[in-house]
């Protein structure tokens, strides 16, 4: 049952081949099997088989839902009521949340079972699953190497089949660079597509919630049910959600896709470039237009973001201060001590980097040195994107500049760390829709392609990716030991 698509376990669950209970039995069975990878923070085995239990007779009552039935794990970022929501921090190794996400509400309400919470970077701060209070996620492909991050867990969760579908969430690339990681399926949405209303923030003018699955096809259904307005987040937009599901067959034949020269210099494995030309050649032979693009500004996008993001976290990050809810120190002097000792025996070294690195840059003087000048190159970057999509339908390229690296290989430098997501922050930045797709291996670690859409063109590229993985089987491949 492991390897059923989503849509084969709808069918299979509504013609009785199986319940939901026994379909949710397995996947916790599994969870359990393969807790050596450390891609679980909190187990939800018995709450899932009671919420499976309600699932199977809905669907004998013929009420069921879209969803309904269907095993799915929760990135640990995502506010669930009356379940430990910890965000891969010490800080909220204590917090119960009071309310649910709505991602998790919308999901819940479209009938799946949660399985459990992934572990994940710490505040979703993170190219590589170490910096969680709760230790790294191995890579199921090799375990030695790390499976990504920050949605590390959710990544591996699903490349290891212990949940057909996973959340994650995306600031800079934690969507897409732990699925190309893994071998996994993973939509990061348009800014403002899906709610982030309960989603812990750490940038909140990048941050947002996608979908990770086995294939394009398995996410549709599953953004599908994330997607849509949301009253109580500002930065929702009111816009019609189109039926993705239906909209995968669309033909490629005479589609433009854009190839940025800057996407394939220095720095790109070879290996990696020359899968990710087997895949352009792919799009070619079905008819495609090869356009080479360039998004000059591409080299301004680590920096920039490396300002924006850490002086959005040091504010958000603020309200964690030990009074009202998280971790408190033992015995505080006074007022100060509380939060001094709180935040500094809670943190750990990568959040306090990145709160250091914002107050840093908001703080008097350096506002317009830094802040600002971030923000002036984000426009830049946003422009480049919209050049590009006047002559093309989508832009290609590599998700990352190399496969899985070895666990403890990148933590003594957090510059080489940050380089990971060269390829994938620039569209947060400019708040595009873009996708990982498996396309191939290098040393027998999966390798994945990025594609990227313009505004609200989820569609569009759930299209691209499922024409592709119609054809072809990398998004089918199971690491081994774990078929
Ligand atoms: N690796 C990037 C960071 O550490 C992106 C993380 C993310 O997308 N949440 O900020």
């Amino acid at each position: 049952m492991h390897k059923l698509s989503v849509s084969q376990l709808v069918d299979g669950l509504r013609n009785g081949d199986f319940s939901s209970v026994e379909l949710t039995q397995c996947f916790v069975n599994r969870m359990q099997k393969f807790n050596d990878l450390n891609a679980f923070i909190t187990e939800l085995g018995e709450r899932a088989i009671l919420q499976a239990t309600n699932a199977d007779k809905l669907i004998k009552e013929k009420k069921h839902r879209p969803l309904t039935g269907i095993p799915i794990a929760h990135k640990d970022i995502f506010c669930m009521y009356g379940v430990k929501t910890s965000c891969g921090s010490k800080m909220l190794d204590n917090f119960y949340a009071p309310y649910d996400a709505t991602v998790v509400e919308k999901l819940d309400q479209a009938g799946c079972v949660t399985i459990g919470r992934t572990n994940m970077d710490e505040f979703a701060m993170g190219s590589s699953n170490e910096s969680s209070y709760y230790g790294p996620v191995k890579n199921p492909w090799n375990t030695d190497c790390v499976p990504g991050g920050s949605s590390g867990g959710s990544a591996a969760a699903v490349a290891a089949r212990i949940a057909p579908l996973a959340t994650g969430t995306d600031t800079g690339g934690s969507i897409r660079q732990p699925a190309a990681l893994c071998g996994v399926t993973g939509l990061k949405p348009t800014y403002g597509r899906v709610s982030r209303y309960g989603l812990i923030a750490y940038a909140s003018s990048l941050d947002q919630g996608g979908p990770f699955g086995k294939s394009a096809e398995d996410c549709a259904y599953m953004l599908q049910a994330m997607a849509g307005f949301d009253e109580k987040d500002s930065t929702s937009l009111d816009k019609a959600v189109p039926d993705y599901t239906q909209l995968l067959n669309s033909t490629l034949k005479g589609k433009v896709i854009g190839v940025p020269e800057e996407y394939f210099s220095e720095g790109l494995s070879a290996e990696v470039k020359s899968v990710i030309e087997g895949a352009i050649k792919w799009y070619e032979q079905q008819g495609c237009e090869i356009k080479n693009i360039s998004l000059p500004n591409t080299n301004l996008a680590i920096p920039a973001y490396y300002v924006i993001a850490p002086a959005e976290c040091s504010s958000n990050l603020s309200r964690l201060d030990g009074v009202r809810y998280g971790y408190r120190c033992e015995d505080p002097k006074d007022l100060r001590d509380l939060y001094d000792r709180s935040r500094s025996e809670a943190f750990g070294d990568e959040v306090k980097r990145r709160i250091m690195i914002g107050t840093y840059a908001l703080s008097a003087g350096y506002y317009d040195a830094y802040y600002l000048k971030a923000q002036q190159i984000r426009r830049l970057i946003s422009e480049d994107f919209k050049k590009a999509f006047e002559h093309v339908d989508v832009i290609l390229g590599p998700t990352t500049p190399e496969p899985a690296f070895k666990i403890g290989e990148k933590t003594a430098d957090p510059v080489t760390m940050y380089l990971s997501d060269i390829y994938t922050i620039s569209i947060n930045l400019a708040g595009l829709p873009a996708m990982s797709v498996p396309c191939g291996f290098s040393d027998s670690l999966p390798v994945g392609m990025q594609l990227i859409g313009n505004y609200f063109e989820e569609d569009n590229l759930l299209n691209f990716a499922h024409q592709y993985q119609m054809d072809t089987d990398w998004h089918k491949k199971t690491p081994e030991g774990f078929e």
